[in-house]
């Protein structure tokens, strides 16, 4: 097992791209703290002893969706007692003059019209002018082009004008069919995911892809999952961070419980040393929790994401984390792990640094 360590040792020494087999002997490793040593050493190449946050706010305009994927514990129907819309009055009423973003998602809602869409951003940018809307996943840009018949590139466009500045890297679930059909068979697959990144990166609209893992995937899979990504990186150079998504179990049974902090741990470093072509790497607190992603700050992670202010979707599966954390928190658990906290925007553009032992203050600082 220490053959496989010390060969990607040399492999970075020399600059060398790691390979499907390499990736998959990392994961039947054992050497969590050697492993994650070595992705440590990519990261501080990289990023030195620096860790991003952003102060953010995660908006779930409805959770009705026409589609009922199994592993979903979020999407309910019209009618139903959790079911719930927001105006876009409601949407403002979520955002803030201190935030950078906001992370826009939902259900695939059935009866929403294409003008309250771009009405939702319209508003958005014209009261906040300094908050950058990132925004719907692969998925609903592909419902939109459907339900509105429009193409990917007009949604995307449409979306540009009134203020869309990324996309979030979510739907992309883990590219494997087999998965897809068993869990998620009327979603998109990578094929379609993958485009419509593609389209975006053309029309200059920086994206970021997730892998949900911790379910029925194998390492096989998340491996090629990795990939994928990372081939379409090295054509278009438009994605800014990759984000391992654990697997919240919840209420739909389709395992018993969350994937471990070795599994966490393992993830993330794979991922910085696989994917060579990312910029950032993101260890996600709400689904992997504070502690372990502080730790993934040692394993190759540069990103703990940000203060969320009302996390939805983890939490309808009983997501053991809080909904929201303060900047003071985010700070100080950055701090903790030995790094330099930045707050960064949506685009991973530098808003502070904030040195050593200088207390931080802040709106957002309850
Ligand atoms: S995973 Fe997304 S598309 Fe599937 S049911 Fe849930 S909200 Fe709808």
């Amino acid at each position: 097992m220490a053959a496989i360590l010390d060969r990607v040792a040399q492999k970075l020494s020399q600059q060398e791209r790691l390979t499907r087999d390499d990736a998959l002997e990392l994961f039947a490793s054992r050497d969590v703290i050697r492993l994650g040593r070595l992705a440590d050493q990519v990261k501080r190449a990289r990023w030195s002893n620096q860790a991003h946050f952003v102060i953010n706010r995660q908006i779930n305009p409805s959770n009705i969706c026409v589609l009922s994927c199994r592993f979903c514990d979020f999407a309910t129907k019209r009618g139903r007692p959790n079911a719930y819309e927001m105006t876009i009055h409601e949407v403002l009423q979520r955002c803030s003059p201190e935030l950078r973003e906001v992370h826009i998602v939902g259900g695939l809602h059935p009866d929403w019209t294409w003008d309250y869409y771009l009405e939702m951003f319209r508003a958005i940018h014209s009261q906040f002018p300094q908050i950058q809307i990132k925004a719907w996943t692969a998925v609903e840009i592909d419902f939109f082009s459907k339900k509105f018949r429009l193409s990917i590139e007009e949604v995307l466009r449409q979306f540009q004008a009134v203020g869309l500045a990324a996309l979030p890297g979510g739907g992309a679930e883990v590219f494997s069919e087999r998965v897809r059909k068993a869990l998620f068979p009327f979603k998109i697959g990578a094929p379609r995911w993958l485009e419509i990144h593609k389209i975006a990166h053309r029309m200059g609209i920086p994206t970021n892809a997730t892998l949900l893992y911790g379910h029925m995937e194998t390492y096989e899979e998340r491996v090629d999952h990795m990939l994928k990504l990372r081939i379409l990186q090295d054509e278009t150079h438009g994605f800014m961070s990759f984000i391992p998504l654990a697997y919240q179990p919840g209420k739909t049974k389709v395992v018993t419980r969350q994937a471990s902090a070795i599994e966490d741990l393992k993830t993330i470093a794979i991922a910085r040393l696989l994917l060579d072509n990312f910029p950032h790497i993101k260890a996600y607190w709400v689904t992997m929790g504070e502690e372990i992603a502080s730790v993934a700050l040692h394993c190759g992670a540069d990103d703990i994401d940000g203060t969320i202010g009302e996390e939805r979707i983890m939490h309808a599966a009983d997501a053991a984390s809080p909904v929201s954390l303060t900047r003071d928190r985010l700070v100080e658990l950055i701090r903790e792990a030995g790094c330099t906290p930045v707050e960064r925007d949506a685009l991973y553009r530098t808003v502070h640094v904030y040195n050593d032992h200088v207390p931080c203050e802040s709106p957002v600082s309850q």
